[in-house]
């Protein structure tokens, strides 16, 4: 069997924790590694290490960190099939979609190699006579990374590109169940040739969360995952002093008007849906269709749905493969058991026609769906989408609104008023005018509002570079000593 350790220092530790989790190819069900767990002494190894390596890497030249990170980044590019099928292999996605999040995640690389201009301050001259001001922006120290099972690699790159060019080290804690990915990020980062110590990942569970939490060398954390172990993250790692930010879970709208072009939106609805099996905090899960246009919407949605080619991952021309776990394919599955009950109406039941083996459920269609059912409430992150009828443009907006969650939404239209009026009145944090899934570019930043995120900083981009770094301001004086005379004043600007 497989074991998947811990990378400490520039090399591979294993546990001594004797706890391990298992890793499943989830197309087959099989287990194919067990990931040590670690004990608090192994995450306070990882922390010393990187604290070590925190001194000269913060005083390494910027030119040089962006050289770095430019090898990293030939590095990802040279091996993106690599490690989109390590990715494929653990998290279940199909292999186009893998490569689609090495790309997305290599963007952020990318932005971080301009950290020379990134990181850049202000300077004021003659603030007073003879007196600068001037600003800059210095590394936290180490700071920890803690990831989800749905995007194994891109997440973490959204994390430690920026905070590593920005000067910190890093403890990254990746989630339990596809662990493979970054352990080969660690050997690239490595070969870019990052000094020891600078990327450390510890394998685990709450255990070592728990641990990062709280440690006084650990300055700042970053967390992508659910809404209550986000909200446990934040609240925890602040009353320990920590910067945090955590991102939590989703329930994303798309808001088809009646002038929206139908079939355009059918087509959006499907790939957003179910791309990724509906495992993507950006998925949309509820199209809220006019009624005027809610009938011929969710037949062509309907009627799109049988020629999703689902299957495994790693074989060429599937687009949907398995969900991550069987326990989490048996909770998505409940919710399409009960959603009739609840007053719903299953027009494609994804509970038929399974592949023999792995933790597959199919493209489902649910129609009338209320906001006080279960498959509207909870977030299901399965290949579920759940049509609420709506009278239109305000009913759709009031719905999104009175959602405790806020990652990302979509409009559908053909009229900019509306969606200009969209874009003012929604309490969300990503928009999507026509487009589905609105992730923004690595040089704008991502977050949602609401329950989908805990803290003030959203994640990489501009807002990222902030999060690594603690702003000093520097007020400086080089007097002519034979004009030095004692003042007892308050410092006077003119
Ligand atoms: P999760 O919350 O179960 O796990 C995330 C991380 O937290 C993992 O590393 C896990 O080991 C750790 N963890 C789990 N339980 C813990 C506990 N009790 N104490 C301490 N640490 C714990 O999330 P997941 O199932 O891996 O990922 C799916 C979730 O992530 C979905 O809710 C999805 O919406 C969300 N997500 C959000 C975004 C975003 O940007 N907002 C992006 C991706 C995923």
């Amino acid at each position: 069997m497989n074991r998947i350790s811990h990378w400490i220092d520039g090399k591979v530790v294993e546990s001594s924790s004797g706890r391990s989790a298992e890793v499943f190819n989830p197309a087959t069900g099989e287990q194919t590694a067990a990931v040590d767990l670690a004990t608090v002494e192994e995450v306070d190894v990882a922390v010393a290490a990187a604290k070590a390596a925190f001194p000269e890497w913060r005083a390494t030249s910027l030119s040089k960190r962006a050289e770095i990170m430019f090898r990293v980044r030939e590095l990802v590019d040279a091996n993106r099939k690599e490690i989109a099928t390590l990715l494929t292999a653990e998290h279940g996605k199909v292999l186009s979609d893998s490569l689609g999040e090495v790309a997305r995640g290599l963007e952020n690389i990318e932005f971080a190699c301009g950290i020379p201009q990134l990181i850049k301050g202000d300077y004021s001259e003659q603030a007073a006579t003879g007196v600068d001001v001037y600003s800059i922006r210095q590394p936290l120290g180490v700071v920890a990374g803690i990831t989800p099972f749905n995007f194994p690699a891109m997440v973490p790159m959204w994390m430690f590109a920026n905070a590593l060019a920005c000067g910190n080290t890093f403890v990254l804690k990746p989630s339990e169940k596809d662990p493979s990915v970054n352990m080969f990020m660690a050997e690239l980062l490595a070969q870019a040739g990052l000094p020891s110590g600078c990327f450390n990942i510890v394998q685990g569970d709450k255990v070592a969360v728990d641990r990062l939490l709280e440690h006084e060398d650990v300055a700042a954390l970053s967390f992508v995952g659910s809404t209550p172990i986000a909200q446990y993250i934040y609240e925890t790692g602040t009353k320990n002093g920590k910067r945090v930010q955590a991102l939590g879970g989703a329930k994303n709208h798309m808001l088809v008007l009646s002038d929206a072009d139908v079939d355009m939106a059918a087509d959006a609805a499907i790939g957003a849906g179910y791309g990724s099996a509906g495992e993507r905090c950006m998925a949309i899960s509820v199209v809220l269709a006019s009624d005027s246009i809610a009938d011929e919407l969710v037949a062509k949605i309907a009627e799109r749905i049988p020629a999703v080619k689902v299957g495994p991952g790693n074989e060429a021309g599937n687009e949907m493969g398995p969900l991550i776990t069987a326990v989490h394919r048996d909770r998505v599955r409940s919710y399409i058991d009960n959603a009739p009950g609840e007053g719903a109406s299953v027009v494609v039941d994804g509970r038929e026609d399974l592949p023999s083996e792995g933790f597959f459920i199919n493209p489902t269609l649910l129609d009338n769906v209320t906001t006080d059912m279960a498959c509207y409430t909870d977030e299901i992150f399965g290949p579920v989408l759940s049509v609420m009828r709506v009278s239109g443009y305000q009913e759709g907006i009031d719905t999104i609104n009175a959602n405790p969650y806020a990652n990302g939404t979509a409009i559908f239209t053909r009229d900019g008023g509306a969606a200009r009026q969209f874009q003012f009145d929604v309490q969300v944090g990503m928009v999507g005018v026509n487009v589905p899934i609105p992730v923004p570019v690595s040089y704008y930043s991502f977050g949602g509002w609401k329950s989908s995120l805990f803290g003030d900083t959203h994640m990489y981009g501009p807002e990222g570079i902030n999060f690594y770094t603690q702003a000093k301001v520097v007020t400086s004086r080089w007097p002519d000593p034979a004009k030095s005379t004692i003042d007892l004043g308050f410092p006077a600007t003119r």
